[in-house]
């Protein structure tokens, strides 16, 4: 590229940044709207400016019943006094429900855990959610997760197995031991879920570490 070319290029870039700086943009309104569609999670400018442009266009957009259901939401949710799941009252509908089978005890990381094993079907006892996982490169110890309160409705309640249901990746295999240690001083039986092959895909799919881990915690074929 020529110095005059660059040149021109650059003169051009400035009468364009001009026109740009003088134009015309959303009324205040929208533009606080798109700010703060903005902040949500996965929301790019784009998708602010989209999702601020279909509320103020749409006759039927409902804007004051999304709005509604974003305050009511916030100030109506807290986490379970007990588990530390998403609850309206003090206890969340799993700890409230007298049919939960009180002698098991599933341990997760997030409450959000909960919804995806509820989803499955497959357990009908309580749970507790730890509110993270140890890492000390997040600087995140024993003391930042919820181990009081669990030791304190394993010591009460005496559930007969308590089931970690931690994540397969380093952190949730350290916070694995971390708890199992520290609930067998207290004459617990622990276990964890079994890791193993994933559904519905080949043996090509597999990393070697899930191979590993699947070959032993092998189980008896029951044709
Ligand atoms: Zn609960």
């Amino acid at each position: 590229m020529s110095r005059d070319l660059r040149l021109c290029r650059t003169e051009e870039d400035t009468i364009i940044m001009v026109m740009l700086s003088k134009k015309v943009d959303y009324p205040g309104p929208i533009r606080e709207l798109v700010q703060q569609l903005r902040r949500l999670p996965g929301i790019g400018p784009r998708s602010a400016e989209r999702i601020a442009l279909w509320m103020v266009q749409t006759p039927d957009a409902r804007a004051t019943d999304i709005a509604a259901a974003i305050s009511q939401t916030a100030a109506r949710i807290r986490p379970c006094r007990q588990c530390g799941f998403f609850a309206e009252h003090d206890l969340c509908d799993v700890c409230a429900d007298p049919a939960r089978d009180r002698s098991a005890l599933c341990v997760v990381e997030r409450a959000t855990d909960v919804i995806f094993l509820e989803r499955t079907g497959t357990f009908s006892g309580l749970y507790h959610a730890l509110g993270g996982k140890l890492s000390p490169l997040d600087r995140i110890g024993p003391e930042d997760l919820k181990l009081d309160g669990l030791l304190e409705r394993v010591r009460r309640d005496r559930p007969e197995e308590v089931i970690l249901a931690l994540g397969a990746d380093v952190e949730g295999e350290a916070t694995a031991s971390y708890v199992a240690d520290l609930l067998s001083r207290e004459g617990c039986r622990v276990s964890r879920l079994a890791q193993g092959m994933p559904a519905g895909a080949g043996i090509e799919n597999a990393d070697d570490l899930t191979i590993a881990r699947a070959f032993r915690g092998r189980t008896a074929f029951r044709p």
